[in-house]
This record gives structure tokens, sequence and C-alpha cells, in this order.
């Protein structure tokens, strides 16, 4: 699909972590740009920095110098209230370990961001939850429990999950670190799927080299820097 305007743009971004008496200098100077619809995967080895990324353009921990572009707006510039009402219209977050609740049902787990919106009514609430699930194939797991489900399918409501408050990007933290390789390229083929034909814009990001083949947009990340072909 085609691409268009930049939906998250990182400029000069580091991160320093302070442990104790120790620097980590997790993220050294990353500038990067997002584009409406693309499809990046963000692949480095475990403590190359990918997950202090993600959760600097989810808005979940600030940078220690740089800027962060979110549909726009600067982060910096938001107090605490803007900026969590922010991410959460703007951004839909899929956790490697699903992060769905036990006594949920795959329907009450979908609906339950979605409450919080004053702006959506109980009807259209419904009609996007239902949508979700059967974008990710669960239409006939809807009133099962997370413990009667598969790995597999529990990503896949984590996915319909994030999906169904019509986020401009989901952004995925090893969503395939816990299932086994088939369901892993099952779970990329899902969201490659929802990229082509929802125009859903995402970012993940993995250890895992072989699950990249058909991805488009690879940005490779080494000790808190973007390398090679990446550093554009
Ligand atoms: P990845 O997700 O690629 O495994 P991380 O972003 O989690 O990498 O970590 C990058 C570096 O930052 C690592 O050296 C890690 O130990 C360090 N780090 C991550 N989070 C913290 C933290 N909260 N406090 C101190 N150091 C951290
Ligand atoms: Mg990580």
């Amino acid at each position: 699909m085609t691409v268009g305007a930049p939906i998250v743009e990182l400029i000069g971004i580091t991160k320093t972590y302070q442990l104790g008496e120790t620097k980590v200098e997790a993220l050294k100077g990353i500038s990067l740009s997002l584009k409406k619809g693309e499809f990046t995967a963000i692949v480095g080895a475990s403590g190359s920095g990918k997950s202090t990324l993600l959760n600097m353009i989810g808005c979940i921990d600030e940078p220690t110098t740089g800027s962060i572009i979110l549909d726009g707006v600067d982060v910096h510039s938001l107090d605490d209230n803007k900026k969590s009402d922010l991410r959460n219209r703007k951004i839909g977050f899929i956790f490697q370990s699903f992060n769905l609740i036990p006594v949920l049902d795959v329907f009450e787990n979908v609906e339950l961001p979605l409450l919080i919106n004053p702006a959506i009514s109980a009807a259209e609430r419904t009609d996007r939850v239902h949508q979700a699930i059967k974008d990710v194939g669960l239409g006939d797991r809807i009133r099962n429990r997370p413990d009667q489900l598969s790995g597999g399918q529990r990503q896949r409501v984590a996915i319909a999950r994030a999906l169904a408050g019509n986020p401009a990007l989901v952004m995925a933290d090893e969503p395939t670190a816990n299932l086994d390789s088939t369901t892993s390229f099952k779970i990329i083929d899902l969201m490659l799927d929802l990229n082509a034909k929802r125009h859903v814009t995402f970012l993940f990001s993995t250890h895992d080299e072989k699950l990249m083949s058909k991805v488009s947009r690879k940005v490779h990340i080494a000790d808190g820097m973007l390398v090679g072909a990446s550093k554009v």
C-alpha cells in the first residue's frame, strides 16, 4: 500500500538510565521517521535498546535528550494528562506476554479499553469489538476466556484489542517471543494482512532475524544505535 505523512518522528533521541553510580546509555542518538501505512520491524539482539525505543515512541517513558513528534504533536510539550490522552487515542499496544485479563472473555478483553472512551457509543463499541475479533480470525471464540485459548489465539485477542481503538499506530514489543516459530509466522502474517487490508500502521520489535523475510522495512539497532541501511 502507499505510505503517507509521518506518524512518528524521532530526532536525536538519547536515553541514559542512572543505576546508582552507573550510567547506562541505552539509546545514543536515534533519528527515525515512521509513515502512515508503514510496516516496520526494529531488529536487534537482547539489550540493544528495542524496548527502550518503543517505550519512547509509546510515550511510556521520556527521552533524556531529543524530540518525539507523534502525529504532528511534540510530546515533550504536553503535561502528563495530555500525554496519556494522546497515547490512548493514537497508539495500540501489543505485549510479549499478551496482558489479557484472565476473568474476562475474548469480547470483554477487547472491549475494555473502549469503555474509558466516552466518545464511543455502546452500539459503536459493540460493532468495533465484533469487527476486530473477526479481523483476527477469532469470531468463533468470542465467549472463551484466555485460559481456554492457545498462545497464538491469545496474541490474536491482544491484536484485536489494539485494533479496536482505531489507533494511528500499533506497537508490539517482541509479540512473538513467547510463541513457537510456526505460530510466530502466523502472527506476523496476520499483522501483514491487517496492514494491507485495514491500513494499520505497525511497528514491532524482534530479536529473531528469521521472522523478517516478509517485512518491507527493517530497522537494525545495536548498542543503542541504528546500524547499516537503517540510518536514514
Ligand atoms: P532490548 O529490549 O533490546 O532487549 P532494552 O531497551 O530493554 O533492550 O535495554 C537496553 C539497555 O538499557 C540494556 O543495557 C538494559 O540493561 C538497559 N536498561 C533497560 N531498562 C533499564 C532500566 N529501567 N534501568 C536501567 N537500565 C535499563
Ligand atoms: Mg526488550
